[in-house]
């Protein structure tokens, strides 16, 4: 089970950028994505419509409190990896974060409570730069998967790319 946990979503600053973050998160493996802040039913529906073009599902849940739910995570086993430019270099924790098997892996947003810092078990950085969530989603679910969540076929697709290095193929499926 991984799923992906978006700090502080704000409807109309961020609505792009965690729509980009739900996406990515299902395109690289992850199961649920979850967010804070405030509800936004044009991001669920968004990434619904996604699934149905392009298949496969991915839970996608507003919750009140980050802090409960990480609790929760904790107390059914679950692993907590936050992801930020002031955490140790993931090259240095993959091993052991490949063999968990229950994990929750956590953006941020505009502003990162310092309890989040204390609560997870892990704090991730991939390079010690700051740059955006969106990327440091996906280089961690890459490595974490080394690289085969992507290359994953997606049940019920309507459309599937047939790659090619010139032009664009697609097959549309009835
Ligand atoms: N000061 C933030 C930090 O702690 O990484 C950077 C803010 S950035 C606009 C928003 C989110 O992007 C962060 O909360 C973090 O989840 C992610 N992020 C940015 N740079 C990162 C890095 N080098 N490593 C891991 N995560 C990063």
């Amino acid at each position: 089970m991984l799923a992906v946990l978006r700090l502080s979503h704000r409807v109309f600053r961020d609505r792009r950028i965690s729509t980009h973050l739900a996406l990515t998160a299902r395109a690289f493996g992850a199961d649920e994505f979850y967010y804070t802040g405030d509800h936004d039913s044009h991001l669920e529906e968004s990434v619904e419509k996604m699934c149905l073009e392009w298949g496969g599902k991915i839970k996608v849940s507003h919750i009140k409190s980050s802090w409960s739910f990480i609790k929760q995570w904790k107390d059914t086993g679950g692993t907590i990896v936050h992801l930020t430019m002031y955490g140790i270099d993931l090259t240095d924790k993959l091993a052991e974060l490949k063999e968990k098997e229950k994990m929750l892996v956590v953006a941020g947003g505009v502003k990162v409570p310092g309890t989040i810092y204390e609560l997870t078990d892990y704090n991730i950085a991939i390079g010690n730069q700051p740059h955006s969530e969106v990327a440091a989603l996906a280089v961690f679910l890459d490595q974490i998967s080394e690289s085969k969540a992507r290359k994953r076929k997606f049940k019920n697709a309507k459309n599937v790319i047939i790659p090619s290095e010139t032009g664009k193929r697609m097959e549309e499926i009835e």
